[in-house]
């Protein structure tokens, strides 16, 4: 196993890492077959969840006829929000709980299908909303049982959600945006059919396809599982436990794909191959960060996408600003990459080998150079913007986002690097501009 010396015992570290994944159906055409899996999980009545944009594409009508066909009762809910928000959530989990259903379809981006994770946790355990929300912004507590069968469909080639535990929202009382994370919100069928893909806007396709790459070069970068320190029981080991074996598996074939395909999938709708490949590689990050856990780069967007004054990119609903999810990360990743490569530079250079960098007579000390390099190559040649300035900040934004991205310890404690505050600062700052 490559890299095993990464995983060496650590006194008071743990020993074990575990594995947990949706059940996955992958395949063009595969929303046809909705009615049957729902069927199967012995649901009789379903909540589709969706948003106001999708409703009118034919993506969810494929999924209703499917049930139709399959004799499934059914309710929509299509007022899931873009970038949820603790509103957003109660409002769906009203509409479920009055809904009287048996289990829940979301199709959309990882806004809809984290929604529909929101609305079948608190339509099952009514709570206050901070019960379940992650510590130290709620309560930290764990989710009480299981949930109800939730089959999840993804149009976007990137969140991953359909594979995680995690449901992201922005809490609107203190501007922060945090999440709920618990095995028990995972999906319990993906349903990835990668025809979903063909009609989404370049810039769409560009930031999703840059979130899967920071999941992937994340998690492969991440704190080893055995430093992180043992749990005091087996079932309080957490989702983000580090990287691990498994996680790496999924993490190195996503980052093959995306240095081959990615420039390939946002420059031509058409080449369907590469979109699908995209989907497959989103699929694969999804299911190794789910395991594994990111750490800067996504701890860092949370402020990037929480202050936005009036960044508004093409692509998009142009009714408020916003920057997209892996357009926030990804504006991040080339600076902290540079920061964390002296933890574990071998793995940087393998990330970017199979980016498509040329390593060849790079030594260690190059690691983070090399590997940044590449990743912003990459952005050039897809038009992302120019790191943080490009996003529409300036210098003299970095202490808010570095107060607005420090209470992120998920996150930022799961990079191989302690950060401290003047190190993210730093960080901050060297993501202003790259080119
Ligand atoms: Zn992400």
């Amino acid at each position: 196993m490559a890299c095993c010396h990464y995983y060496a015992p650590q006194e008071g570290g743990d020993e074990a890492f575990s594995i947990d994944s949706s059940s996955i159906v992958f395949g063009n055409g595969v929303l046809a077959e909705a009615g049957d899996h729902v069927r199967s999980l012995g649901i009789g009545r379903v909540a589709v969840i969706t948003d106001k944009g999708l409703s009118a594409s034919p993506h969810p009508a494929r999924v209703l006829r499917a049930m139709k066909e399959a004799g499934i009762e059914v309710t929509l809910y299509d007022e899931a929000r873009v970038e949820p928000t603790d509103e957003s959530f109660l409002a769906a989990a009203r509409f479920a709980t009055e809904a009287k259903v048996d289990g829940f379809l979301s199709i959309g981006g990882g806004s809809v299908i984290d929604t529909c994770k929101a609305a079948n946790l608190y339509s099952c355990y009514p709570a206050d909303f901070l019960t379940y929300v992650n510590a130290p912004i709620g309560g930290g507590q764990p989710v009480p049982g299981p949930l109800k069968p939730h089959i999840a469909c993804p149009t976007t080639s990137g969140t991953g959600s359909e594979c995680t535990g995690i449901a992201i929202f922005d809490l609107l009382a203190m501007k922060a945006k945090t999440g709920i994370v618990s095995r028990r919100l995972r999906p319990t069928l993906a349903l990835v059919d990668p025809r979903t893909t063909a009609t989404l806007p370049d810039r769409v396709v560009a930031a999703s396809a840059f979130d899967v790459l920071s999941h992937a070069l994340e998690s492969y970068t991440a704190i080893p599982y055995s430093r992180r320190k043992a749990p005091g029981r087996p079932n309080l080991r957490p989702m983000s436990q580090g990287a691990n074996p498994w996680s790496d598996l999924g993490c190195r074939e996503a980052l093959r794909i995306l240095g081959t395909y990615i420039v390939r999938a946002v420059s031509d709708a058409s080449d369907s191959e590469a979109r699908e490949q995209l989907m497959w590689a989103a699929t694969l990050a999804g299911i190794a960060f789910g395991n594994a856990g990111c750490h800067a780069p996504h701890g860092m967007s949370y402020s990037v996408s929480g202050l936005v004054r009036d960044f508004c990119p093409a692509g998009y609903p142009q009714a408020e600003p916003i920057v997209p999810h892996g357009m926030s990360v990804i504006v991040n990743a080339p600076s902290v990459f540079r920061f964390t490569a002296p933890a574990c530079p071998d793995r940087h250079l393998a990330g970017a080998e199979w980016l498509g960098a040329d390593v060849r007579g790079a030594g260690n000390d190059d690691a983070g150079e090399v590997l940044s390099g590449q990743i912003v190559s990459l952005m050039k040649a897809t038009e992302i913007p120019n790191g943080l300035t490009g996003v529409g900040y300036t210098a003299e934004d970095i202490p808010a986002l570095t107060e607005g991205s420090y209470p992120q310890r998920r996150l930022l404690g799961n990079a191989p690097r302690e950060i401290s505050r003047e190190a993210l600062s730093g960080l901050f700052q060297d993501a202003m501009a790259y080119w």
